[in-house]
């Protein structure tokens, strides 16, 4: 669990859930090693569906601590066909008596590309259950300005290959202030990833940025350290 740092209240009360395999041999393997492998021999829609699963499981076990959060969960272009995620979830909000309005659902630009009238379908019905849905490593895929307008999501990820390196002189940051921007007029929240460098921040609170997320703020944790982390800010803060 990664803290979304809430850039106007200086809190956090957001999370980004990662996947992490502890391997008995081969020790921790990457995301970017096993979701490609999941995808290719047709497993992704149930590794999805135990995320989600055990999300809210965590959110739940959370709420009743008195720790209310909203959660980011990936899913992949795999998710936006093959299964009915939506009807999926609902049962399980259901289970865990969660409302929807504690869910993000982040899906990539390029998986969205991929077949993008069928991903405005699930997608749709995604948000219809009161989801909010997310376009994760924007400015890294295909989409059109159209394209984008025409998708229910509320908010959009800054891919962190153009906050990496941000100054207030370079091409990145034209970028980056032109998409806050862009998407503030469209109704859209902003979310920075890869937020490493205290100036990048500063930088991007002037900018009206909504949220930072990075290894400035705390790397991914683990449920029970992300609570502690939670917990020690708060006090500190
Ligand atoms: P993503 O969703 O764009 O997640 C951001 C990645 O950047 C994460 O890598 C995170 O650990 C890393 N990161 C966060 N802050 C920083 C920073 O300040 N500097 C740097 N260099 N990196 C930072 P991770 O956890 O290895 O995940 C990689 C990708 O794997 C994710 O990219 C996502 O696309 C995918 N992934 C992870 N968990 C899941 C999952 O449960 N389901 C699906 N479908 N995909 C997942
Ligand atoms: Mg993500
Ligand atoms: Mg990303």
């Amino acid at each position: 669990y990664q803290p979304k740092l809430d850039l106007r209240h200086g809190h956090v009360h957001q999370a980004e859930a990662l996947l992490r395999w502890q391997h008995p041999e081969f020790g921790m393997v990457s995301p970017a090693e096993f979701i490609p492998l999941a995808e290719r021999t047709g497993s992704m829609n149930s590794l999805t569906l135990w995320v989600i699963e055990e999300g809210m499981r965590q959110l739940a076990e959370w709420n009743m601590r008195g720790l209310h959060l909203q959660l980011s969960l990936n899913i992949s272009a795999d998710d936006l066909h093959g299964h009915d995620l939506a009807a999926r979830v609902s049962v399980l909000l259901q289970r865990y008596r969660l409302s929807a309005e504690q869910l993000i659902f982040e899906i990539t630009e390029s998986a969205i590309m991929r077949h993008p009238e069928q991903a405005l379908e699930v997608l749709q019905s995604l948000r219809d259950c009161g989801i909010s849905l997310s376009v994760d490593d924007f400015g890294t895929g295909y989409s059109s300005l159209a394209q984008l307008q025409r998708l229910p999501v509320q908010e959009l990820k800054i891919d962190q290959s153009f906050i990496r390196n941000l100054d207030e002189t370079s091409g990145d940051a034209v970028i980056v202030r032109s998409t806050i921007e862009m998407s503030h007029n469209l109704g859209l929240k902003v979310v920075a990833e890869g937020v490493e460098q205290e100036r990048s921040l500063r930088l991007l609170e002037r900018w009206h940025c909504d949220t930072a997320q990075g290894y400035l703020i705390s790397r991914p944790l683990t449920a029970t350290a992300f609570e502690a982390w939670l917990l020690k800010s708060r006090i500190s803060s």
